[in-house]
């Protein structure tokens, strides 16, 4: 279960964020949200660089929790 003390370091201040620790990453989740989650530098996660906003930018953030196999994205951040 995603942990919000434990967000991936470059994640944008928000509800939204990828747990470093659980994140492999597949890669499964940006295919639902690209306008939301991206690689980091060494591609060693993925993590949002940008937060939500209006109905259809929450349907893919949803999307992209949905479809996590590592349940690393969870929405209970600050
Ligand atoms: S689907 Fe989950 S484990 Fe896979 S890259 Fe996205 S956050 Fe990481």
């Amino acid at each position: 279960m995603a942990d919000k003390n434990n967000k991936v370091p470059e994640n944008v201040p928000g509800p939204w964020y990828v747990d470093n620790e659980l994140c492999t990453p597949c890669r499964v989740c940006l295919d639902e949200a690209p306008e939301l989650l991206k690689y980091n530098a060494d591609e060693s996660k993925v993590y949002f660089h940008k937060q939500p906003e209006g109905d259809a930018e929450l349907a893919h953030a949803q999307s992209a929790r949905d479809v996590c196999p590592q349940a690393a994205i969870a929405e209970d951040g600050e």
